[in-house]
């Protein structure tokens, strides 16, 4: 049997779902596919920031998303031992951009995008895992899943299928992943395990030069979770080596732990006892810069990690993925079947663009997170962290400008 459709989207997280809704929104009809048995249950919370948080309002789902998260409108930055103040960064601005920022359970981000799916009538079909690209013409493509049926679609064949993304492998077989030699652990632990002191502001970064950051946000609008972050410089364990690495919860703990002596009590109490089930180990991997999104015959596009995986140091990372699919979208909207090819070149290069500016901002926070390199001068510079480029956006204007190009 195989699976027609107009646009097929290859997996169904924030990246694919976002694509389905934005299409739908255009009333473009599309299927999505997932390897999944269901929806995936994802941990961890994630930072939704203005430019993110106006395509989810343009969908219909930013008032579900707010209700079930913690909106914060700046991080502060402080140094230990004194914990004096030294920089802070915006992350939202409901006056300058429309929105603060708004800290959520991913799996809420994803059981509200997936609500709306279903609210709009648009199916995802599970258990079905993208094995390999059959055929591509100027008039379709066609695929294999793994068991064994086919799909074909007639205007594209979308790969949001995630960092380990099939679809890439097939447009660019030589392509692998990098390590940024950094990787970062988080745990959801009880507010009141943490008992801040009165007076205490989260989101905070907590800086040491010797040992690196905590970074402490909540994770709920209530107050009741705290997320505790770290993050360290390690050699590459491979897929195996990191796979053990995660396994060993213990160890993991531990890494938590290392150094929080050098901190306020409440990170030692943060850290003291982890809920284990609440961990994330999380290596940096990014993608090299891919020389195209598409393929020549632009059936095939990539978008969300498939394409420019980001490091969480951007805080951008979801952020970006919003922003693929719905200037994506809206691009195939205003295409004609002569127009489509030229536009997604140029629809690449204004993405590209603003992944790349990205990609700076994530150096920059590694400089404030990560210990400083023996012998080598500090690399902080206190307001050199600024978003307002990335938040002040207009997504029609954006999107009329690549294509005047
Ligand atoms: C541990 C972790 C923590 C993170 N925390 C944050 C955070 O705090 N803030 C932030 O902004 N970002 C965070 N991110 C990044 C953010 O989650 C990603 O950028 C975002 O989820 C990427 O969305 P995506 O849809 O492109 O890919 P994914 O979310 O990976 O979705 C890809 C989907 O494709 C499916 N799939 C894969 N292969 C196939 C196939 N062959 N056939 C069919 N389906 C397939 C997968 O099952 C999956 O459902 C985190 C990422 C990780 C891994």
């Amino acid at each position: 049997m195989t699976l027609t459709s107009n646009i097929a989207i290859i997996g169904a997280g924030c990246a694919g779902l976002t694509l389905a809704l934005t299409l739908h929104k255009r009333g473009i009809p599309c299927k999505v596919y997932e390897a999944a048995p269901g929806p995936r249950n994802v941990g961890g919370t994630l930072v939704l920031c203005p430019n993110g948080l106006k395509i989810l309002d343009e969908l219909g789902v930013y008032q579900d998303i707010l209700s079930r998260g913690r909106e914060d409108a700046v991080m502060e930055f402080r140094r230990v031992p004194g914990l004096e103040l030294v920089d802070t960064v915006e992350l939202g601005n409901t006056a300058k951009y429309g929105y603060n920022s708004v800290r959520v359970l991913r799996r809420h981000v994803m059981d509200v995008l997936l609500g709306a799916l279903i609210a709009r009538g648009i199916t995802v079909h599970y258990k079905k895992r993208f094995a390999r690209v059959l055929l591509e013409t100027h008039e379709a493509v066609a695929w294999l899943f793994d068991d064994g049926t086919t799909g074909r679609a007639t205007t594209a064949l979308v790969g949001a299928d995630g960092i380990h993304s099939r679809l890439r492998a097939h447009l660019h077989p030589d392509v692998a992943l990098e390590f940024t030699h950094v990787f970062a652990t988080t745990a959801i632990v009880p507010a009141s395990q943490v008992c801040l002191p009165l007076g205490t502001n989260l989101p905070v970064t907590l800086m040491s030069n010797t040992q690196g950051a905590y970074v402490l946000v909540y994770a709920d609008a209530a107050e009741t979770q705290i997320c505790v972050m770290k993050q360290a410089r390690k050699a590459d364990l491979g897929r195996d080596g990191w796979a053990a690495f995660v396994a060993d919860t213990e160890g993991v703990v531990a890494f938590l732990r290392e150094g929080a002596e050098n901190f306020p009590a409440y990170v030692q109490r943060a850290v003291a006892a982890v809920p284990v089930d609440t961990l994330i180990v999380w290596p940096f991997h990014v993608v090299p810069q891919l020389r195209t999104w598409s393929s020549t015959l632009r059936k095939i596009t990539l978008l969300g990690d498939a394409a420019h995986a980001l490091p969480p140091s951007t805080g951008q990372g979801a952020n970006q993925v919003l922003e693929d699919a719905f200037t994506y979208g809206t691009v195939l909207a205003q295409s004609t079947a002569e127009t489509l090819a030229d536009n997604l070149l140029k629809w690449h290069a204004g993405r590209q663009a603003r992944v790349d500016g990205i990609l700076k901002i994530a150096k920059k926070m590694n400089a404030r997170r990560l210990p400083q390199v023996e012998g080598q001068p500090a690399t902080f510079v206190p307001g050199d962290l600024t978003y307002d480029w990335v938040f002040d956006v207009d997504y029609e204007k954006l999107v009329s400008t690549w294509l005047a190009r």
